[in-house]
């Protein structure tokens, strides 16, 4: 029955790590998967998931029954509280969230909502370069998907006329994928002044803007700045989609705890739209996961460990930016200027290595980091940072 069956390809990313695992090498760095790393390289488990797991277990208020088909309220009214900010009190009448299978889950629901309920030719277009697995994301849901021009390579800047260009191309009411803060693979950000020239062109087009906040907190180490591009399209009267993760400001990768939001012109479709995401989510895997909700929601609706996860949010984005600077200031003593780095935010640098340059860094110096030059700063530490800046010398003087 089987034995005609292809391989599938390795995912850019998860593959990478397999090959990392496998690299026998004691001196191995992984810069491949975006996932914090403390000074020493370990996962961080943060002090308020340990003491909220602790009242989860403890306090008799939960237990491991299924959870309703969108998730807890308590959680997803948290969760929307930490996107959307002060636009819950004067637009949250209009918001339908429910809880997903992390910012993947999301856009998975998300998508399939276009495909069941948008006219048949609606396409996505997403930013080139983004996270490979909007394309995977999509191409599973049956919704067409094309590029937007995002970055320049040459330039290792934005390419912002060529990504108006091209949204202003798209048919009318397409949908625009759009990162909230600190951009996937680029760590390149449009400013204020740019995302008001972006949300004037989606709006005169009537394009359907859908988010994609995976790093709220990462950008700025503040929750609520992170978040302004996406509360300004709320203000602005949108309708709009947003799939939230708590993998990475959480550190909750592998429990799978994000939200899926679509916010709504009118409050009467508020009620129709909550229970065809219901419906999509039964069939997909019936109800979601209880542990990871009950402990982001403990932490969100105590004021004392809410404030703790900011505080320790605060740290991990501040250690992810000194590596930043040092890998900067590394650079330039080897007489190496490269300010494009210090303009990116978030938890990754695209370094503008070529393939050639990144097979360099993987195979001589066992440094792994994606196929197009994109390193997590997060998995670096004051040791390593000299260790990459000669290994990006000697890659850019073979
Ligand atoms: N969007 C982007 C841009 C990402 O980088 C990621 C994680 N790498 C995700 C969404 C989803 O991650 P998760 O499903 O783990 O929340």
């Amino acid at each position: 029955l089987f034995s005609e069956l292809p391989e599938a390809p390795l995912d850019p990313i998860l593959g990478l790590n397999q090959q990392f695992l496998a690299d026998p090498s004691p001196n191995k760095i992984n810069l491949g998967v975006g996932a914090y790393r403390t000074e020493e390289g370990k996962p961080l488990i943060l002090n308020c998931v340990k003491k909220a797991e602790e009242i989860v277990d403890n306090s008799g208020k939960f237990n491991k029954e299924y959870l309703p088909i969108d998730g807890p309220a308590d959680f997803y009214n948290a969760s929307q509280k930490t996107l959307f900010g002060d636009t819950v009190a004067t637009h949250g009448d209009k918001f339908v969230s429910v809880q997903a299978l992390s910012g993947t889950g999301a856009l998975r629901i998300g998508m399939e909502f276009v495909k069941k309920f948008f006219p048949k030719d609606t396409t996505v277009y997403i930013s080139d370069p983004t996270w490979p697995n909007h394309k995977n994301i999509c191409t599973a849901a049956g919704v067409p998907w094309k590029n937007y021009r995002y970055y320049s390579r040459q330039k290792n800047a934005l390419d912002m006329a060529g990504l108006l260009e091209d949204i202003s191309a798209a048919p009318d009411r397409s949908i625009i994928l759009l990162h909230v803060c600190a951009h996937n693979p680029t760590g390149m950000d449009p400013t204020p002044d740019q995302w008001n020239d972006i949300a004037n062109l989606i709006q005169k087009k009537n394009h359907i803007p859908f988010f994609d906040c995976a790093y709220q907190g990462f950008a700025s180490g503040d929750l609520d700045r992170d978040a302004e591009p996406l509360k300004d399209f709320v203000r602005r009267g949108f309708e709009l989609f947003v799939a939230q993760s708590f993998a990475k400001n959480f550190g909750l990768y592998g429990e799978r705890v994000g939200t899926l939001t679509v916010v709504t012109a009118q409050t009467q479709t508020v009620k129709a739209l909550r229970s065809q995401l219901k419906s999509i989510i039964r069939a997909n895997y019936s109800s979601p996961p209880a542990h990871g909700a009950y402990v982001t929601q403990v932490v969100l609706t105590d004021e004392k460990l809410l404030r703790e996860w900011k505080e320790e949010l605060k740290g991990m984005a501040g250690r992810i930016l000194d590596m930043r600077v040092k890998l900067y200031e590394a650079l330039k003593q080897r007489g190496i200027h490269w300010e494009h780095v210090m303009k990116q935010i978030g938890m990754f640098s695209y370094t503008g290595l070529n393939p050639e340059q990144v097979q360099i860094l993987i195979q001589k110096h066992h440094i792994y980091l994606t196929g197009d030059g994109r390193i997590s700063l997060a998995g670096l530490s004051t040791r390593t940072v000299p260790i990459l800046a000669d290994a990006i010398v000697d890659a850019l003087t073979l």
